[in-house]
């Protein structure tokens, strides 16, 4: 549709931003709102207040370094009123190129009164220029509660408001897609209302809830995003239920398997999600469900007590992880954990040579082998199974929603356990997961001591020596890893390379120092890992390759270096590499320099050893998108919705819309909303398809 105002360069300006038809302009909130609704002259004004002036500029100066833009910018105002009204602007030199004498403009702040010179002042207001053919409109951006907008290009706050404006006055309502009952329940306003107060919020609104996006026309836009989103995965999920998939027999012979195989006796925790894995495969359903603990909270074992379900009832388990070296601890962790049921364990990466690759094929196509670990070598094309029962996806916020689906057609509906060790509240696991169910694991193994988590600064550097000599003449291994930064594992191989040649040979000769990094040739990764497994090698030197999956019980030291350059998570995991055995653990993060961000990160380590906790840390730091990597884990972008800030909200659209997808008022309404779904909102839910 055709928008007053909006030309070709504006429209192309927008669309960088998604904001493509009316209806997205329409849903583009405000970020914030302000109360310019106090419009008074200058002589009226009185110190104290919160105002709104529309007044002329009419000298402007900087001092200072004007260079740097750290110098002080000044100007002063004037109206019909004939007042004078000053403002300062510190670090404001770029405001010399935006501010000129003559220009008419809209100051917003809290007015002072300077004993220096005598006049009235504002202290860093908010301004807007006023154009001259908008002067009209001067009603919208002033005298109200007013919208603030992310500008988009040159499409400023102020031309937001006027576009928004012209568009609410120009089209029809558009009719309110929520059904009415929930509409009712409630108390929500409907869409219409809920879009003209969300851009133009009437009289009566306190600004408060505006600003914390919960008025009422605020909440129900929020509910609304989520409630839709919620109906389609609740769709999606029932849908999956329909599917034929296998029923395991739960029999004695799996479970006398099952004690055979156990090397510890299982947690609570792990016996309760056995049983609600079990439960799930035993059904003529396939199952989809997210195993989710912390690091060391023993879900591998979990998905080892899956595994042979699947294989005495003659299928075979497929575990797809996301790098090779995981890929290969879980061969060995696995192979180790069936030698004794006779089952046969291979491995397939991308580092097998044609040949191998070719003879691997075979066993897994003839059901030679049970258990076939990999990559995403799996997922090549000429990989096929003779009878997949069961896929294990490890650490799945690194695999697209594509791949877990690739590895579901080399069998006829297996049941998929995807595990992670990403702590993320339930609600949004089950958001983000999609059409997954989900169980906790929120026990650690017994015996474990917390891990002690120190900072040192990297001038200390000899005391975190001397300290993990001593640890390892009482017997311990120790981990010394390195960042990689970005994608530059080349940096820090050859920091690691370096380290490992300074400890080897000057720090530590009478020790064995073993070296492991991502440009390794598989095998020597493979020998590298296992004679630290085996305690042929005291210290490990490592780049971040070991950050998930390594399990050595006997390592109780984790050395970080340049930790203030890692990410919370990845931190997070690459100290669950120890505390994995009885004895006390520790982990040192060496520091450098540190960012005000990376202090905060550090902090939250050597605070916390909760996986929650640094989670939701880490969210609050970098922001939800960036978090969860939106793309890959098919998490939509929510417009208005953020699913941090209302994860309250979610909460309650995911039961409203779970309860009208199970009891809908009619199979009218059900269809509709649908159809609303299919119309409005696949495009936005990416690959998470509805049918
Ligand atoms: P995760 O995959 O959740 O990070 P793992 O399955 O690798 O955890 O288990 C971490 C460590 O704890 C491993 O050394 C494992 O053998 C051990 N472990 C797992 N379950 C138990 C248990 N119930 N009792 C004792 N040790 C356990
Ligand atoms: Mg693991």
């Amino acid at each position: 549709m055709y928008v007053k105002g909006v030309g070709q360069a504006r429209a192309a300006m927008l669309e960088t931003k998604g904001l493509k038809v009316v209806e997205d302009l329409l849903t583009y909130p405000p970020f914030r709102y302000e109360d310019r609704s106090n419009v008074k002259t200058i002589r009226d004004l009185a110190p104290g207040e919160m105002a709104t002036v529309l007044a002329e500029v009419r000298s402007t100066k900087v001092s200072g370094f004007q260079r740097r833009n750290l110098g002080l910018f000044q100007a002063t105002f004037t109206d019909r009123s004939r007042g004078v009204l000053a403002a300062k602007w510190f670090h404001g030199a770029y405001l010399n190129d935006v501010l000129a004498p003559g220009q008419k403009i809209a100051l917003f702040g809290k007015i002072e009164f300077d004993s220096y010179s005598g006049n009235l002042s504002i202290m860093h207001p908010e301004f807007e220029i006023l154009a001259d053919e908008e002067d009209g409109d001067s009603s919208l951006h002033t005298g109200r509660v007013v919208p603030i907008y992310t500008a988009v290009g040159k499409v400023s706050t102020r031309i937001f408001r006027t576009l928004l404006d012209r568009i609410l006055k120009s089209i029809d309502p558009i009719a309110d897609p929520l059904p009415q009952r929930i509409l009712n329940q409630l108390k929500l306003p409907d869409l219409w209302t809920a879009l003209r107060d969300l851009h133009f919020p009437p009289v009566d609104s306190e600004l408060r809830l505006l600003n914390a996006f919960r008025s009422p026309a605020q909440f129900r836009l929020i509910f609304e995003e989520f409630f839709w989103l919620e109906c389609g995965l609740e769709l999606k999920r029932a849908r999956a239920r329909l599917d034929p998939g296998i029923g395991f027999a739960l029999n004695d012979r799996v479970r006398s398997k099952i004690l055979e195989m156990l090397p510890f006796k299982p947690t609570g925790a792990q016996k309760r999600v056995l049983k609600e894995i079990a439960d799930d495969m035993a059904a003529p359903r396939p199952m989809y469900r997210l195993l989710q603990g912390d690091v060391g909270s023993g879900k591998t074992l979990v998905a080892a007590e899956a595994a042979i379900i699947a294989i005495e009832n003659g299928f075979q388990t497929a575990v797809l992880a996301p790098t090779e070296i995981l890929a290969t601890q879980h061969f060995f962790y696995f192979k180790k954990l069936f030698q004794k049921l006779n089952y046969v364990t291979i491995l397939l990466t991308g580092s097998n040579t044609q040949k191998e690759k070719e003879g691997l094929r075979k066993l897994a196509a003839a059901g030679l082998a049970h258990v076939i670990c990999g990559t995403h070598a799996l997922l090549e094309a000429g990989v096929e199974f003779k009878r997949l029962g069961l896929a294990i996806v490890d650490e799945q916020h690194r695999f697209g929603v594509e791949q877990r689906q690739k590895l579901m057609e080399k069998g006829s509906h297996p049941d998929v356990l995807v595990m992670t060790a990403t702590p993320i509240p339930r609600t949004l696991a089950l958001t983000i997961y999609g059409d997954l169910d989900v169980s906790i694991i929120d026990e650690l193994p017994p015996g474990r001591k917390p891990i002690i988590t120190k900072q040192v600064d990297d001038s200390k550097v000899e005391q975190v020596y001397s300290f993990l000599k001593k640890q390892i003449d009482l017997g311990r291994q120790a981990y010394v890893v390195y960042p990689v930064i970005e994608e530059s594992e080349t940096q820090a191989m050859k920091a690691a390379q370096k380290m490992h040649v300074e400890l080897s040979t000057i720090v530590f000769p009478s020790l064995r120092v073993g070296l492991l990094h991502g440009k390794l040739r598989t095998d020597d990764k493979e020998s590298a890992m296992e004679k630290f497994q085996r305690g042929e090698t005291q210290i490990l030197v490592s780049t971040t390759v070991i950050e998930v999956g390594v399990d050595v019980p006997n390592a109780t030291v984790m050395v970080i270096e340049q930790a203030e350059r890692f990410g919370l998570a990845q931190l997070h995991q690459l100290r669950g590499r120890v505390g994995r055995g009885g004895e006390q653990s520790y982990c040192i993060l060496v520091t450098g320099k540190m960012s005000e961000a990376g202090r905060e990160r550090i902090r939250t380590l050597v605070d916390s050893n909760d996986g929650f906790y640094i989670a939701e840390m880490d969210m609050k730091l970098r922001g939800p998108g960036e978090f969860f990597g939106t793309r890959q884990s098919g998490l939509p972008a929510f417009q208005i919705g953020n699913i941090l800030r209302d994860a309250d909200v979610l909460e309650i659209a995911r039961n409203e819309a779970a309860a009208f997808v199970k009891n809908p008022p009619s199979e009218d309404e059900l269809r509709r909303g649908v159809q609303f779904i299919r119309d409005h909102w696949q495009r936005r839910y990416g690959l998470v398809l509805v049918g």
